[in-house]
């Protein structure tokens, strides 16, 4: 059952659960909590609350819980900036919405866009923190690649998101934001449509906020209305939180896999230390899947470490038992990294296999090197002296 289906099934439940959101969010704010019917010490960002946390904070005040749907299509529909826009709300509750809450964008620090028309957001946050998300032109739409956290604790060797460490996990509204704000920026009539969860940081490590955002750009009812089929989250396979990604979203499931035997992934990806391939592969074979999808598996290709023939042979019987397709991503090199990109005859070969053995296989170039916008990579080497020239990068 959906973690919002089971809040919606007990109201004492939703009151409580609610009780400790609010509680929790001026916790988060001030440093010091306060009772959630009294107020919210400084102004929190109101897409911090779920829908039904904004019900309830409406009904401690006397208004009708319809309201909150009003509100949040304003957000989320309308893409407001204030509450006085929203005309059809009563005076008295916008005062009131505005003295506890603000609609808060993201800061723009810097947009650069690619020749391939791929482009890089760089946010900073009100904490000083940078972010990035990255806008993909396809054919006919638009994929946004959003980030979960600020860093990552997950240390994978070719990672250059991993370099800096882990710094702190994007709230919920934080990662809304991503796709409001981009969604406002994008002109012409080709619509963003597609979002992938493989920026910086590690979503299943940041669960309950990655949730909680992914409820509000589904949600068909206020606005984003994102489809969970077109919704991609990429983990480097933290078991133990799979089966509730499963179980509280129906968005598709990426596995960054990487290496087809345990020996090479601990070297290239500690986590799997932990949680070796066999413990990961039986985990994906158990994933509700919804009807007609497969499991996306990334392999990450690197030179003379995991691109044999053998290593093509060996990932179509990892594979067997799952539904599965393959994204083989040719690495992405960065100054300083001791790993390089095969040669495209050997990309080549490895992708005929995986073929001739009745799997999809696409080849996917991070796009936008230029300005070095391959998702995963998104606190780029270009960024950080260019920061701090500026004297800027300290929090990044
Ligand atoms: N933490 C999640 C999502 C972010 S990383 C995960 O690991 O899945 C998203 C993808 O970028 C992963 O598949 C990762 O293997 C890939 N990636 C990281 N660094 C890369 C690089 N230098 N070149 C190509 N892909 C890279
Ligand atoms: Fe983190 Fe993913 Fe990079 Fe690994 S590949 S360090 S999990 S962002």
């Amino acid at each position: 059952m959906l973690c919002q289906d089971l809040i919606k099934s007990s109201y004492d439940f939703t009151i409580l659960y609610s009780y400790l959101n609010i509680a929790r969010l001026s916790v988060q704010d001030s440093g010091h909590t306060i009772h959630p019917m009294t107020a919210i010490s400084s102004k929190t960002d109101i897409k911090e609350l779920t829908r039904d946390e904004l019900i309830l904070w409406l009904k401690y005040r006397d208004i009708k819980s319809y309201r909150a749907n009003q509100i949040l299509k304003w957000i989320y529909l309308r893409q407001a900036d204030t509450f006085d826009v929203m005309t059809d709300v009563k005076k008295e509750i916008r005062k009131r919405l505005s003295q506890h809450f603000s609609i808060h964008r993201l800061e723009k620090e810097r947009v650069e866009t690619s020749q391939d028309g791929s482009k890089k957001y760089l946010f900073k946050l009100s904490d000083g923190k940078y972010v990035e998300s990255v806008l993909i032109p396809e054919k006919d739409y638009y994929t946004l690649c959003i980030s979960s956290q600020v860093g990552c604790a997950q240390g994978c060797l070719f990672c250059l998101t991993a370099k800096g460490g882990f710094i702190r996990n994007l709230t919920k509204g934080e990662i809304i934001a991503q796709v409001r704000d981009v969604a406002y920026d994008i002109g012409g009539s080709k619509r963003l449509t597609n979002i992938v969860m493989m920026g910086m940081g590690e979503p299943l490590a940041n669960l309950s906020n990655v949730v909680g955002a992914i409820n509000i750009i589904t949600d068909s009812d206020i606005g984003l209305g994102f489809s969970s089929r077109r919704m991609t989250v990429s983990t480097s396979g933290l078991v133990s939180k799979l089966s509730d990604l499963g179980r509280e979203t129906t968005v598709n499931l990426a596995i960054s896999l990487n290496a087809t035997e345990n020996k090479t992934r601990d070297m290239l990806m500690p986590i799997n230390r932990k949680h070796p391939i066999e413990s990961l592969l039986n985990a994906c074979a158990g994933y509700p899947l919804m009807p007609r999808r497969r499991i996306t598996f990334e392999y990450i290709l690197l030179k003379g470490i995991n691109d044999s023939e053998e290593d093509a042979k060996r990932l179509v019987s990892l594979l067997r038992p799952i539904q599965a397709k393959i994204n083989l991503i040719p690495f992405n090199t960065y100054e300083e990294s001791k790993f390089e990109c095969p040669e495209e005859s050997v990309i080549l070969h490895f992708r005929d296999i995986l073929n001739k053995n009745n799997y999809t296989a696409i080849i996917r170039h991070s796009k936008g090197q230029d300005i070095s916008a391959a998702c995963g990579q998104l606190r780029a080497n270009m960024i950080l002296p260019k920061l701090s020239v500026s004297n800027s990068d300290k929090n990044i």
